[in-house]
């Protein structure tokens, strides 16, 4: 399971577009076998862009 980098919603792994926002999810995102840790820094990404 990914997240969305621009609306922070789970995105299946089927799929290619955010079914929220239609946000392309990032192709590396799919097979990387550190997933956990690149969901993190996702997470952390968004939380910083989230704060004005
Ligand atoms: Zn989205």
């Amino acid at each position: 399971m990914a997240y969305c980098r621009k609306c922070g919603n789970m995105i299946p792994d089927t799929s290619t577009y955010c079914t929220h926002c239609g946000n392309p999810t990032s192709p590396s995102a799919q097979t990387k076998p550190n997933q956990q840790g690149l969901e993190t820094a996702i997470k952390v990404m968004f939380f910083i862009s989230y704060i004005p």
